[in-house]
């Protein structure tokens, strides 16, 4: 059976390096991502370059409509998908709880829990036996902060990620018999431009000191457990997390 994998906020940081690494496996690959158009394009041109298949779809995750025409335009190009990384997410700059509004907690929430759920929604259409697929299987990209909470910089992204994470044990149940299995990585302090959106580019090293293996992680680092858990290798693993966080 053709792999093809969708990989959402595919452009930068994380989602890159699974794309790249996807698309080494073998995988023909689409990448989303929401504003950053020349990332998504230099993803595209290196897998294109070692002659892998890619294609790049401009969806915000949040934007229901938007995820039902990536799906649309992928299922023409390529077929339906038989993977996918539930990646794309974001952070608010560092603050506490109590001086956290409606807004911003609204558009987190919309971006890393609502867009997974609609990602979820229709790969599960696709990929289900019930939906006379062939099977198939999904990672959510969660985070550490999920359980450590994140206090005094962003306990609303925290939320927001244990929420990714009930997901991930909820639909892996109800889906478990339809040949889809769906798993969590809970990366934790990784090298991307995401802390300079939390306020603080320089957040890694800052906190390098509290992992026990005394370092920040790559995206590579990431992307293998990702992509472990959707090959057939984690045949037997669903609802299942794995921590990438240096112990941390
Ligand atoms: P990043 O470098 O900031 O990249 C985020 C990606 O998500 C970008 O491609 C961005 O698109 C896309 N994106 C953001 N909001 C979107 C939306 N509404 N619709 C579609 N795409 C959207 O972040 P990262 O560090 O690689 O993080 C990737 C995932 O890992 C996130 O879910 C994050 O929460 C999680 N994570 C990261 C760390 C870490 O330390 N880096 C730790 C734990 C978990 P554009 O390129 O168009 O902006």
């Amino acid at each position: 059976m053709e792999k093809i994998i969708l990989v959402t906020g595919g452009g930068r940081g994380i989602g890159a390096a699974c794309a790249l690494l996807a698309a080494e496996q073998g995988y023909a690959v689409c990448i989303s991502y929401r504003t950053n158009e020349a990332a998504a394009t230099e993803v595209i041109a290196a897998i294109e370059g070692r002659g892998g298949t890619a294609l790049a779809i401009q969806a915000d995750v949040s934007d229901e409509s938007a995820v039902e025409r990536l799906f649309a335009q992928m299922d023409k190009r390529f077929g339906r998908l038989t993977a996918l990384i539930n990646n794309a997410g974001m952070l608010f700059p560092q603050m506490r709880v109590e001086q956290m509004d409606a807004v911003r907690i609204n558009r987190l929430l919309a971006t890393n829990v609502t867009g997974s759920f609609l990602c979820a929604r229709e790969a599960v259409r696709r990929m289900s036996t019930r939906h006379g697929g062939p099977g198939g299987s999904i990672v959510n990209m969660s985070s550490r902060a999920a359980v450590l909470g994140s206090p005094g910089e962003y306990v609303d992204y925290a939320a927001s990620k244990a929420a990714l994470d009930a997901l991930t044990i909820g639909l892996s149940k109800e889906v478990a018999n339809e040949k889809i299995r769906v798993n969590g990585v809970r990366p934790g302090l990784i090298h991307t431009d995401i802390h300079a959106s939390g306020g603080e580019p320089g957040r890694v090293s800052r906190l390098q000191a509290t992992v026990p293996m005394a370092r920040g992680g790559d995206p590579l680092e990431v992307a293998r457990a990702a992509l472990w858990l959707l090959s057939d290798e984690a045949s037997y693993t669903t609802g299942s997390f794995i921590e990438v966080s240096g112990g941390r």
